[in-house]
């Protein structure tokens, strides 16, 4: 099968978040039928939902895959359970979410997976790591990833620098 761009965004705000992020860098680039193609900076920002919890780590990742989506939401899944993740509340602390942001410029809307990924429009931390990657990459129904960061402030997001 042909390789299709695809596009994850990583997150943790517990148990060393860098070292989380870097970690599961590390384990998106060994998918099978996959290859990480690049990946942005890691950024801090403080948590969406509830504010009584740690500051989040946020990357996204750029992947070339061959994998089917909902075989790659998979692999996403048994990733986050390899990180201990433990399902709490409803944006509440966690030690890996990865969220397939889009793949190829398909639209899915069933009830395991909606790609788009919702919310990607008014997520900061989504849209400049995306942007770093690639500003002309257009999120279907939405415009492209520059045009989109126009409208949401960076407000509250750090670039971070580590090696
Ligand atoms: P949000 O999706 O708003 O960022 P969240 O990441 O905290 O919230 P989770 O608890 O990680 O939400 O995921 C809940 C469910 O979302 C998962 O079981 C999964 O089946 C579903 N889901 C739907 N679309 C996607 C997607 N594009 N990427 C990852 N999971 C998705
Ligand atoms: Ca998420
Ligand atoms: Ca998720």
């Amino acid at each position: 099968m042909a390789e299709i761009d695809a596009w994850i965004g990583l997150g943790s705000n517990l148990d060393d978040p860098v070292k989380q992020i870097k970690r599961a860098l590390g384990e998106l680039a060994g998918l099978e039928q996959s290859r990480l193609h690049a990946a942005s900076s890691l950024y801090a920002n403080p948590p969406m939902g509830p504010a009584d919890q740690p500051d989040y780590v946020n990357a996204v990742a750029w992947l070339k895959t061959s994998l089917p989506a909902l075989t790659l939401l998979d692999a996403l899944q048994q990733i986050e359970r390899e990180h201990a993740r433990l399902r709490g509340r409803h944006w509440g602390p966690r030690t890996l979410d990865l969220d397939l942001l889009l793949y190829a410029q398909d639209v899915i809307d069933s009830a395991r997976l909606k790609v788009p990924h919702p919310g990607i429009a008014e997520r900061n931390f989504v849209l400049y790591p995306l942007a770093e990657l690639d500003g002309e990459l257009r999120i279907p129904g939405m415009g492209s990833v520059a045009d989109l960061c126009a409208h949401c402030p960076a407000t509250g997001l750090k670039k971070l620098e580590v090696d």
